[in-house]
């Protein structure tokens, strides 16, 4: 039966098109099982459907044509048990259902299979016997096999438009692609598809016949893209801020390290040619990326194969064709490169979509950087079909409409003109303080640190920094950062700044950002030795980092110090003692550093339940609303399977957040927060409402959570967040908040347009 299953579902991968796939599936398995009969019925969404769209066995002419109402028949029975429904006689079934244009009643046996993906059922796979006849179960499960076989292709069709033409209707339904939403706004262009300029995976190893030579010629090809790197640089100047401007800078610093330049001359020196070497060593230091759970990290390997390849193309001295870039360029591909969106000419860029990436890839980050809307990893995307076709766009919810009908297409132009009237409002509150309409000031931090920034954007529009993630220094070198580069690192961010506050964090490495030089191996990394448990086990990196702070911070006395991941008093303690000692040698050296506010993130359960001795311990708390989410609700920040579980308005973390400010209160202690939620206009109404000190997010969101602050009262907040906490699940606060946000006026902050 296997083998039988190999050969079906080889045939039907082989097959071009859906129509002709679904031809091989019915054909081949009434052939195989010996049944009398073999189709497909498959939901069409719009009409609310099944049609029969193939068949071995019934009247070919009634393709096409046999539609029944979703709820009916036993095909509508299969849809809505979504089991298998195995029946010796069928027309004995209370479902049953007698079609005449099929010539079905002749038959008495019956199997019917659900086609599902992603809990939604697309179809019905279908098996009849003249005689009555319970199938069995090697004969269902192989069934089974092929619906599922069959969801990834109907998937594709449906996306493509085939489908739409194969069912008769003209206009594509409404139908859309789910991706993750990666930069907001909405675009409608044209499709063009980009790809790898090189295969570097496929490069074999050769012996170098003259190593001498072959160094040169890798040199100069990592010269190459030095230049075209620069080039890049010099054209997107103008239209991006000076923060994603700072990701060519990192990609030059990439291209001139020791371990790239250096491990891909060692090997071409050992005597592999220079494709191979430099195969080895992008993969070697991709896979360190590839290895770290932190999605932001994970995607720096995306960035270090497009060097590669782009290397690659230099040293095989591949010609880059010139692109003709539509007008309005919708840049699509299984991957995007930051790259490839850097090359399209200024204001030909309307979108980007990829199938892989996330919200935090820096194509995202660019995306978000020059205000074109972006979403990434869109499963079931087939690119081979799309260059050229029209599509929509909408970096909101991350979500594709392909070649859309007139009614998508007019709705989406609608929301595009009140979303350009939406930034324009935006623009207005630059100079405006942040301050509800009852006089309720609460300041706007910025988070930073993430990415390599010289200067960071939104300095003008914030408060301060609220977290300064202190992990990349530590992470893109091949040994710990010494005192003298942290120090310079911090008194940069310390100085642009001052004399505002600059919230600084102490390493939160570990776990899900292991250090490529500090191997540990767990299999439950997100409850193990990350943040302050390692610093504390390693105190002479915490001193280290601690005492390029104080020093970094002399004479500007703005620094604060954040301790991450606490889930004991001990470990405040602790790293009290430990700050208080570097603090101690430096003055005994004659240095003029002061002791800092010492803050702590409040991210797990165990803090929660705390909060009131450690508030006692320290001058600040800070909420890291990320990790909180994640242990509150046992769900992975970074899964996408449980995606949809991952909610910080969860009524769970509204608890714990509002039990946080009860605890603070009690020693009158500020809280900040700091994780996503801070920058989301929903929860900013509820933050309002629980008196939270300060809020600290990306730049990107500063003014729109300016804009809700403005336009909403403090007791309207209060009163709103005592009705959120009486809700029962995530989706009873998220339309409490959406109603109150529409009520100002400020549903367009949520959804586009209003
Ligand atoms: C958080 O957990 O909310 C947070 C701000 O920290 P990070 O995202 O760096 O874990
Ligand atoms: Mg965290």
């Amino acid at each position: 039966m296997f083998e039988t299953l190999r050969r079906i579902v080889h045939a039907v991968n082989e097959a071009p098109d859906l129509e002709r796939a679904l031809a091989v599936i019915v054909g081949r398995v009434r052939d195989t099982l010996g049944a009398d009969v073999c189709s497909v019925y498959l939901t069409d969404f719009d009409s609310r459907e099944h049609v029969l769209q193939a068949t071995e066995g019934l009247r070919s002419e009634a393709v096409g044509k046999v539609r029944l109402p979703l709820n009916r028949g036993l095909i509508g029975w299969v849809s809505e048990r979504r089991e298998p429904v195995n029946l010796a006689d069928a027309s004995s079934h209370p479902r049953y259902l007698f079609i005449h244009e099929t010539g079905e009643d002749r038959f008495r046996g019956f199997l019917g299979v659900p086609i599902v993906q992603n809990r939604k059922v697309l179809g019905v796979l279908v098996l009849r016997q003249c005689e009555s006849r319970t199938f069995e179960d090697d004969e269902v499960t192989l069934m089974m096999t092929l619906a599922s076989q069959l969801a990834g292709a109907i998937t594709h069709a449906r996306a493509s438009g085939e489908l739409a033409r194969l069912q008769h209707t003209n206009s594509l339904p409404n139908h859309f692609l789910q991706g993750l939403a990666a930069s907001p706004g909405i675009a409608i262009g044209r499709i063009l598809v980009v790809y790898p300029p090189a295969d570097l995976e496929a490069v074999p190893d050769r012996p170098a016949s003259d190593p001498q030579e072959q160094e040169e010629s890798f040199r100069d090809a990592v010269q190459d893209v030095v230049e075209e790197l620069e080039q890049f640089a010099k054209r997107t100047a103008k239209d991006l801020p000076a923060e994603d401007r700072a990701l060519f800078d990192a990609w030059l610093l990439m291209l001139e390290s020791d371990t790239l330049i250096d491990g891909t001359v060692e090997r071409i020196r050992q005597g592999n040619w220079a494709p191979g070497a430099l195969r080895e060593t992008i993969e070697e230091h991709a896979r360190v990326f590839d290895a770290m759970e932190d999605t932001y990290l994970r995607e720096r390997a995306a960035d270090v194969r497009d060097l590669g390849r782009r290397i690659l193309m230099h040293l095989q001295n591949l010609e880059v064709r010139p692109v003709e870039y539509p007008p309005d360029t919708v840049l699509m591909g299984e991957e995007v490169s930051a790259m490839q969106i850097a090359a399209v000419p200024k204001g030909s860029l309307a979108g980007v979509v990829a199938s892989r990436g996330s919200s935090s890839s820096h194509v995202a980050i660019l995306a978000r950087g020059m205000g074109v809307p972006a979403a990434m990893g869109v499963a079931d995307l087939p690119v081979g079909r799309l260059d050229g076709v029209e599509a929509v766009v909408d970096g909101y919810r991350g979500r594709i409409y392909l070649s859309p009908g007139p009614a998508v297409r007019a709705e989406y132009q609608r929301l595009r003109n009140s979303d350009r009237a939406l930034s324009d409002e935006l623009e207005g509150l630059r100079q405006l303080p942040s301050e509800t309409p009852d006089g309720y000031h609460l300041p706007l931090f910025l988070n930073t640190g993430l990415v390599s920034e010289s200067r960071p954007l939104g300095i003008e529009e914030s408060a301060g920094v609220g977290l300064y993630r202190t992990e990349l220094p530590f992470i893109v070198r091949d040994r710990f950062p010494g005192e003298a580069v942290q120090l310079t690192n911090y008194r940069h961010v310390l100085e642009i700044f001052a004399p505002r506050p600059v919230t600084i964090r102490t390493l939160d490495v570990g776990g899900d950002k292991p250090l490529p030089y500090f191997p540990m191996s767990e299999s439950n990394p997100f409850l193990g030795w990350r943040g302050i448990r390692i610093t504390l086990d390693q105190p002479e990196i915490f001193l280290t980092q601690v005492r390029a702070m104080l020093r970094a911070a002399i004479g500007l006395d703005n620094l604060q110090i954040l301790l991450p991941m606490i889930s004991t008093v001990d470990e405040v303690d602790e790293a009290k003692l430990l700050i208080r000692r570097a603090h101690d040698e430096l003055r005994e050296d004659g240095q003029e550093v002061r002791m800092p506010p010492v803050g702590i993130m409040v991210e797990v359960p165990a803090a929660v339940y705390q909060i009131e001795a450690l508030a006692r311990r320290v001058d600040f708390l800070s909420v890291g609303t990320n990790d909180l989410t994640q242990y509150i609700l046992a769900v992975d920040r970074n899964n996408a399977h449980v995606a949809k579980l991952y909610d910080d308005l969860h009524p769970a973390v509204l608890r714990a957040l509002t039990e946080i400010m009860k605890g603070a209160r009690t020693y009158g202690r500020e809280v900040s927060i700091c994780g996503e939620m801070a920058g989301d206009p929903m929860a900013v109404v509820l933050l309002l409402g629980m008196g939270v000190h300060s809020l600290s997010m990306g730049a990107g969101s500063l003014l729109r959570v300016k804009w809700v602050i403005r336009s909403m009262s403090r007791m309207r907040a209060r009163e709103l967040l005592s009705v959120a906490l009486q809700c029962e699940d995530t989706a009873c606060v998220r339309r409490l908040l959406l109603e109150a946000l529409e009520d100002v006026g400020l549903g367009g902050l949520v959804l586009p347009g209003s």
